[in-house]
């Protein structure tokens, strides 16, 4: 038996190969991919004719993911997914209203290899990597379920996404297309712990999307500490990737830092991690944010969060530094919204 086609995996030009090769015009790829970028499942693509439907749905691998759980917070309205996927696997999607626009939060791993110690969704490992397909098909979801558009993504669910580098980009370039869902590379985050080498290849492409970097700690012993993959390159060779993506891009980075009570959250803290920065990006003349986010408390890992003032404090610190420091503000915090919970805690809860 051939392989079946994963349709929305396809870019317009690879579609318009796939519907000719099975003996239709040319025209029929423009209408299909108006389907699948709304969701539509074949059956309902009603400009297509009934055997040229069933014969698609014979041929082709429907890789939608499927809403399994969804938790809507009380308090600000962010929702929480739990998507099934055609495997059977599972990953988490998190929807939220800003004023600017809506946001996506895609996973992009079935679990991870990674191995940070205060993250939930490293906890079971890697079970294997999402397809462009079932990355951007959580945002045709999500917009399907919402009944909204989804402005906004940020790659910080579940997984590494340089972990999956191929398949990222591919997803990058569909979810950008103009006949796609044409949401512009500079409203797409991409998170990452610091796979160094595909931080350069990243570089390399030039996509103008926002390039975060999950730093938690201000010096070698304490990042790998917390996170394995500073065994792997250490914070120097990191930032010299970072330097190296800003001169090539011209794209601000942004720093996400954890704060994890007692491990990485004093003044010292702050003023080393300030000099760090500093170090790196002033002779770039590139502007400097750091993203401070106190830990959310997972059950298995044992850290601790610090008060908002300590935050506050932290982030005056830095600012004295002339380093734009934002305290995020947690969403979703009735609903579990710290990724990679609900996975756990639905697959918990079968294995029991
Ligand atoms: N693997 C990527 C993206 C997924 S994690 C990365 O590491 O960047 C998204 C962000 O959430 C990362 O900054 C990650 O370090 C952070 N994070 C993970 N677990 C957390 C927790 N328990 N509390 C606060 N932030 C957490």
């Amino acid at each position: 038996m051939t392989e079946k086609t994963d349709l929305y995996s396809l870019s317009t030009a690879e579609l318009t190969d796939f519907v000719k090769s099975i003996g239709e015009p040319a025209f029929r790829a423009k209408q299909i991919k108006a389907w699948l970028n709304l969701g539509t499942p074949i059956a309902e693509m009603t400009n297509l004719s009934r055997p040229l439907r069933e014969k698609l749905a014979q041929l082709t691998l429907d890789t939608l993911p499927r809403v399994d759980t969804k938790l809507t917070s009380a308090i600000d309205g962010t929702v929480k997914y739990l998507f099934a996927l055609h495997d059977g696997a599972a990953v988490e999607s998190v929807f939220m209203r800003y004023k600017h626009g809506n946001t996506l939060c895609i996973s992009s791993q079935v679990g991870c290899r990674m191995g940070c110690r205060f993250c939930a969704s490293t906890i079971g490992g890697r079970v294997r990597d999402l397809l462009p397909s079932e990355l951007l098909g959580q945002i045709i979801a999500a917009q399907r379920d919402t009944g909204e558009r989804v402005s906004n993504v940020v790659m910080m669910g579940i997984g590494e996404p340089l972990d999956n580098y191929d398949n990222v980009i591919k997803f990058l370039e569909l979810v950008n297309a103009e006949d796609g869902l044409n949401i512009g590379y500079r409203h797409i985050s991409l998170s990452t712990c610091g796979v160094v080498p595909r931080i350069r290849a990243l570089a390399e492409v030039e996509l103008p999307i926002t390039l975060s970097i999950s730093l938690h700690a201000a010096n070698d012993e304490k990042r790998s500490a917390i996170m394995p993959v500073n065994n792997k390159w250490n914070i120097s060779e990191l930032l010299d990737a970072c330097a190296y993506y800003y001169t090539k891009t011209g794209r601000r980075i942004s720093f996400e830092y954890t704060l994890i009570s007692g491990k990485n959250d004093t003044e010292g803290d702050a003023r080393e991690l300030a000099e760090l920065l500093i170090s790196t990006f002033r002779k770039l003349s590139a502007p400097i944010h750091v993203n401070l986010i106190r830990v959310n408390e997972v059950k298995e890992t044992g850290f601790r969060e610090g008060s908002c003032e300590g935050a506050n404090k932290f982030a005056a610190t830095l600012e004295s530094y002339g380093i734009v420091a934002t305290v995020r503000r947690r969403l979703g915090t009735d609903i579990n919204a710290a990724c990679g919970q609900l996975r756990r805690s639905a697959k918990t809860s079968k294995e029991e």
